[in-house]
């Protein structure tokens, strides 16, 4: 619907622009173009996509900065409390459509991009994800930013500026290949590069004592190598409400002091090498995931990032306070799991040797402030540092977590009088060798906070992770269930649907998803229900084209779309969900006659590059296409396709087209899961396991709205030791699983080779496997064939769908957020 643009403004528009900055087709076409010429040195009847691209973000960024000069100033003026939210990860993705849509501009910047000769859909294609994080955690830590900004909270984000962020997946013969994501190759016009306020991060050196002019013994942390952190701040408006906040990456420099010593002496080639060292600290991003890596580096990267947002939180409440007794009245600190939770140790240094405070008044204000964020339950994702490295690169930290330890196991001491083996498992420092630091622990002990990302994921960490903190501070634990922003993951991605929600009900669901249960009458009209299946089949149809454009396969957009898209993890299952593939095309090889819904499965995911377990699996289900889309005698029932480079852009393709999604993670596992949410918000009807958010979306939406199956988290716990039934057993029962394991085992899918997937046979088979896929396996597919008989119904598939969607209202972030606000951070939304 493109108006001609008129070559005078209206009054209106007039009245409009006396804002600094464009909000009108017409100017914000000018807008570009002045990018274009003044700033990018292009003329606009020969640039490309990509210059428009660049031009137009400039252009959103103008009309952003100016709104969060004026949102900072009303922080500055009602002197509010502020919230830091630390996070090592962001995942943001693309930032243009969803910056276009929160200012309220679509409109008119359509007009603009067509009078220009583009559509807005390849402009925004020109865009590379910002990928400064790995997956759920740093996901999570986006949508709070959207949510915070939305309801006006007064709040930042703090992490790093990647240099390299999560690395890209290529599939070279069925096996994962990584390549570096140089997303910064051509610069964003995202970020503001600042080159005040940059300060000084110490690292290494020793502690001496001192006595100050009061004649105190003082602590001071000397001969340190330092190296500086540059702030680059990243703009996040909030929707249609003025409001813009922002985030805070950290980019290390090299210290200007020690390249003058070292080019003093002479040295050119050892003050380039100074530099470079610096400045790996903010290079790239660590990939694992769910997996604690303990490299020195990362522990720099953790420090580095926490004691230059320190100094930024302490230079702005020194503008307005001399003292800090009531510091955390004024300041909130949320850790986004333990990897910034160095941060405790720091505001205690802090306190203590640089503003003076005792002991204890320093340690009441540090608790005060810091709530801390759990994501996992899995032992081997508990970041431990070892002791030695602690007291090699953070000298004076050591000492002061040595001595909060000491003070803490005094009270559980007099607590629990005589209970050794408490104080063992409770203490900061795991004895052993090494000795260890549990970031955890810290984390607890350090915070008034400490929440869980799902109902029974808060309840698992009572009974087991923390038992023992929880006994003692029962008051601390809370849970806070995850959410994801509508305006991401439906207005934006899923813009079909979007209008047509707003043709039924209006727009008020996009700042409050409880109001989509209007839609729920709605389920039942034959009329919308076909409009929705319409919708549902344009996305699939989008998502066919780029199936085809990326991997060859084709794929018929009426067959049920079966989806698991994730990080690739044994906890998750992917290898679960592979074993149904071999299992539905061993019935369409034996029963060709047997109705049961054409499929397409589709994987996507990355694994991290030192699991090579994963990534086994990956190749898997590579082979499993391999043969399954060649074979003549599935004709269209059945395919298979992994898509390369799974992130939030492809995210925004594939979610909006499922049928089904996949959340079948072994039950107690999967902390909370957003990938859940963000397929129901969709339309998708899940197949999952109690596990995480799971539960909270059947509570929601009914258990006649989605396929629950396998062993609840209670079962799966007590099954690991009782071992009822070992996979050996379940193969001698039931011949299909007997079949399926047969042809994994036999080389089906790998050219005859037995070796290939041995490791893979022998984790399922194994009576130790801790993530029970066989003892799940049965029960798995007695449940898609509940799921086969449904989609057959076409209509009371669509009625469970359209209920999914109208009953997803509690997952939005802005319900996430407003529970963080009200009951951690102290600000009443
Ligand atoms: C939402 C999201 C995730 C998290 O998915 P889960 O299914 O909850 O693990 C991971 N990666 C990307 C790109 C996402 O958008």
């Amino acid at each position: 619907m493109t108006t001609p643009t008129p070559d005078v403004l209206s009054e209106a528009e007039q009245g409009r622009c006396q804002e600094f900055f464009p909000t009108t087709a017409n100017s914000i076409q000018n807008n570009i173009i002045h990018h274009l010429m003044s700033f990018q040195g292009r003329d606009p009847e020969r640039s490309g996509a990509s210059d428009i691209y660049k031009a137009l973000a400039f252009t959103m960024r103008d009309i952003m900065v100016e709104k969060w000069i004026k949102t900072q100033k009303t922080y500055y003026a009602k002197e509010k409390k502020r919230v830091y939210y630390l996070s090592l990860e962001f995942l943001i993705g693309r930032s243009l459509s969803n910056a276009i849509i929160n200012l309220g501009l679509w409109d008119e910047v359509k007009q603009a991009v067509e009078g220009l000769g583009y559509s807005l859909g390849e402009i925004s294609e020109q865009e590379e994800d910002a990928a400064l994080g790995n997956g759920g955690l740093g996901r999570l830590a986006a949508c709070f930013m959207d949510s915070i900004a939305t309801l006006k909270i007064p709040a930042y984000g703090y992490g790093i500026r990647y240099e390299y962020g999560l690395f890209n997946q290529q599939l070279i013969n069925g096996y994962q290949v990584e390549s570096p994501d140089n997303w910064l190759r051509y610069g964003t016009p995202w970020e503001f590069e600042r080159r005040v306020p940059v300060f000084c991060v110490q690292f290494y050196g020793k502690v001496t004592t001192y006595q100050d002019e009061k004649g105190c013994f003082r602590t001071k942390w000397i001969d340190t190598e330092d190296v500086m952190a540059m702030p680059c701040d990243m703009l996040v408006p909030g929707y249609k409400n003025d409001h813009v906040i922002n985030m805070r990456f950290w980019a290390a420099r090299a210290s200007r002091e020690l390249d003058l010593t070292h080019f003093g002496e002479g040295d050119y080639i050892g003050a380039v090498q100074h530099k470079v060292s610096s400045e790996t600290i903010s290079k790239v991003l660590y990939p694992p995931d769910h997996n604690y890596a303990g490299q020195e580096l990362r522990l720099k990267q953790q420090y580095f990032f926490v004691c230059a947002t320190f100094q930024d939180i302490m230079r702005r409440y020194k503008k307005k306070n001399a003292m800090f007794d009531d510091f955390n009245d004024q300041v909130a600190v949320q850790l986004n799991d333990t990897h910034p939770a160095i941060a405790i140790p720091e505001l205690m240094r802090l306190l203590l040797d640089v503003e003076g405070l005792n002991w204890e008044k320093a340690w009441d204000v540090c608790t005060k402030t810091f709530a801390y964020t759990n994501h996992t339950l899995m032992p081997e994702a508990l970041e431990r540092w070892s002791v030695d490295l602690m007291g090699k690169v953070l000298p004076r930290h050591l000492q002061i977590i040595y001595e909060i330890n000491q003070r803490f196991l005094d009270q559980v001491a007099q607590q629990y009088p005589g209970d050794i083996d408490k104080l063992r498992r409770m203490s900061i420092i795991e004895e052993g060798y090494p000795k260890m630091v549990r970031m955890a622990h810290l984390a607890v002990i350090g915070s008034h906070s400490v929440n869980g990302v799902a109902a029974l994921h808060t309840q698992l960490l009572k009974e087991r992770t923390f038992k023992d903190f929880h006994a003692l501070y029962p008051d601390r634990f809370n849970s806070k269930t995850n959410g994801i922003t509508p305006r991401r993951w439906l207005l934006t991605a899923n813009p079909e649907l979007a209008g047509l929600i707003n043709s039924r009900i209006g727009t008020g669901w996009e700042v409050d998803l409880e109001e989509l249960r209007t839609l729920e009458p709605l389920a039942d009209d034959p009329e919308f229900r076909e409009a929705f299946w319409q919708v549902k089949l344009n996305n699939k149809k989008r998502l066919t084209d780029y199936i085809q454009l990326t991997t060859g396969v084709e794929v018929i957009p009426e067959t049920m779309f079966d989806v698991q898209v994730k990080r690739i993890h044994e906890y998750k299952r992917q290898l679960l969900n592979a074993l149904h593939v071999i299992y539905l095309y061993q019935k369409f090889v034996s029963e060709p006659d047997l109705e049961l819904p054409p499929r397409t499965v589709i994987f996507a995911g990355k694994a991290a590059p030192s699991y090579w377990r994963a990534k086994l699996i990956i190749k898997l289900i590579n082979a499993i296409a391999e043969v399954v889309n060649h074979d003549p005698r599935i004709g269209d029932r059945l395919r298979v396709v992994f898509l390369p480079n799974y992130n939030v852009s492809q995210a925004e393709l594939i979610i909006p087209a499922a049928d089904l999604s996949e959340q079948i993670s072994t039950a107690g596992t999967e902390a909370s899961g957003t990938g859940n949410m963000k397929f129901a918000l969709n339309g998708a009807l899940t197949i999952g396991t109690l596990d995480g958010a799971n539960i909270e979306i059947r509570e929601e939406v009914g258990e006649e709205n989605i396929f629950i199956f396998g062993l609840n988290a209670e079962e799966a716990a007590f099954e690991r030791i009782r071992n009822s039934r070992t996979p050996e057993q379940i193969c001698r029962d039931n011949p299909e699983v007997a079949e399926v394991m047969e042809a994994l085992a036999d080389g089906s899918f790998a050219q005859g080779d037995r070796n290939l997937f041995k490791p893979l046979v022998d984790s399922l088979m194994s009576p130790h496997d801790q993530y029970l896929l066989i003892r799940d396996f049965e029960s798995y597919l007695a449940c898609q064939q509940r799921v086969n008989e449904a989609f057959l119904d076409q209509q009371c598939w669509l009625r469970m769908a359209v209920l999914n969607v109208a009953r997803m209202g509690k997952f939005s972030t802005d319900r996430t957020i407003r529970q963080y606000a009200n009951e951690i951070w102290g600000i009443p939304v």
